[in-house]
């Protein structure tokens, strides 16, 4: 897929609030400084379409992006932030499920899952959640470059290993790094299947 036109729509707290439309969103999630801006940059080809930022817990709301006026990217708020407060923490938690269980234009959930660590609990966790309510997600492995090839065979495979443990077929799988452009046609590619599939292009 080319991308021809990535605009800002909307930002804000509430699923409520998110645009009137029925095109077919793909939201990114993961933990906070896991490369999701980096990565939303690079899919639309644009250096500040998503906020690239050091701090984490910057991006706290619901983004919506249009895509060549077909789809919705949407950039979710990232969990597990250590230094935000509890009540900061359960409004992320309700909007984030919110929005996974609402809305109903969701089409894919990336989840990013940064490939130099173990499989970690929250992760885990959520990707339960939406399998147990029957969101379709897909898991994306961010900063490939990060490692030496081998390496990342490796991290990824036992990160699959640890996925065989509790689910029977495993969600589609994407290796990425934003810094050098892996996994950007594959990522794409995958969107404009489901957009055909659904008839939107
Ligand atoms: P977010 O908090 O999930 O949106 O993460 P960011 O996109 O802000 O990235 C967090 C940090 O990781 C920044 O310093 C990025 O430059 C760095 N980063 C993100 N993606 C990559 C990648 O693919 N490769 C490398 N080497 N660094 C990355």
């Amino acid at each position: 897929m080319i991308i021809n036109t990535a605009e800002f729509v909307m930002s804000n707290t509430d699923v409520r609030r998110c645009p009137q439309s029925t095109l077919p969103e793909y939201a990114f999630i993961g933990r906070s400084n896991v490369g999701k801006s980096s990565l939303i940059n690079m899919l639309c080809n644009r250096s500040g379409i998503a906020k690239v930022s050091a701090t984490p817990g910057k991006t706290q709301l619901i983004n919506h992006f249009l895509i060549n006026k077909k789809w919705h990217l949407v950039d979710l708020p990232g969990y597990g932030y250590a230094r935000v407060s509890k009540g900061a923490k359960s409004l992320f938690h309700k909007m984030i499920t919110d929005y996974a269980l609402k809305r109903l234009q969701l089409t894919s959930l990336f989840v990013l899952v940064d490939i130099r660590h173990q499989p970690q609990a929250i992760d885990l966790d959520f990707m339960r959640f939406l399998g147990e309510n029957g969101v379709p997600f897909a898991i994306v492995f961010t900063k490939a470059d990060k490692l030496r090839p081998h390496e990342v065979e490796t991290n990824f495979a036992n990160y699959c290993n640890a996925l065989r443990e509790e689910w029977d077929e495993l969600p589609p799988t994407f290796v990425t790094s934003s810094d050098k452009r892996i996994g950007r046609e594959e990522l794409l590619n995958y969107i404009d299947e489901i957009n055909n599939s659904l008839s939107i292009n």
